[in-house]
């Protein structure tokens, strides 16, 4: 089946085609469709709800679309549904490493470094017929960035069950164990029975 994902975001979507390789994965650039959806819900699955019911509406085929982020409860749930903007004011996007950075300056005196990622991905058929599955990856914010895989916040999560930061996984690894890759089984288990 050929399926659309909402994003722009290569990272995300390699992590995602490893995962359904039976299906053929498109990015709205490869239909000749500029998508950009603002992110204004409150709620991770909102936003991925919106994002996905928005490009159907233009491509009316079926829609992956997926929200994600980091959350610590330490600092109030931050950067939270704002992980792809902490840190901006608004006009220039600091760079991941930028975002590290600040999120390491933020927990400089915080010993309770508990931490998880989020991820909500949408499999939307059409407006009356979608699945939402939401998971997480738990792990703890470091002192210092570790490893150069992955992407955005991974060289500063740790994850204790691994003794790795995600920036020191295989993509294989991190795909087995992260919020993106078990909400992405999660989907294409749902997609393969149903369709
Ligand atoms: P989105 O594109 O609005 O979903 O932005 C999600 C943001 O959350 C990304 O830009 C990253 O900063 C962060 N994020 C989500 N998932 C991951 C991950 O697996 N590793 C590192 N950062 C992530």
């Amino acid at each position: 089946m050929d399926i659309l994902f909402a994003s722009t975001n290569m990272d995300k979507l390699k992590e995602l085609i490893k995962i359904l390789p039976n299906h053929k994965i498109l990015l709205p650039k490869d239909m000749g469709i500029e998508f950009d959806h603002e992110e204004i819900a409150l709620t991770f699955y909102e936003n991925a709800l919106g994002k996905a019911k928005t490009l159907f509406d233009i491509v009316k085929i079926p829609v992956i679309a997926e929200d994600s982020g980091l959350c610590v409860p330490a600092i109030g749930g931050e950067p939270g549904i704002y992980s792809a903007r902490y840190g901006s004011d608004g006009k220039n996007k600091l760079s991941d490493k930028e975002k590290n950075l600040y999120l390491l300056s933020k927990m400089k005196n915080i010993s309770n470094r508990e931490a998880f990622y989020v991820c909500s991905m949408v499999f939307l058929i059409n407006h009356e017929r979608f699945y939402i599955c939401q998971e997480t990856l738990e792990g703890e914010i470091t002192y210092e960035e570790k490893g150069a895989a992955g992407f955005g916040y991974d060289p500063v999560f740790f994850i204790p069950k691994l003794n790795k930061t995600a920036a020191e996984l295989l993509p294989e690894e991190k795909n087995e164990v992260s919020h993106r890759g078990k909400a992405a089984r999660v989907i294409a288990s749902l997609i393969e029975k149903n369709l």
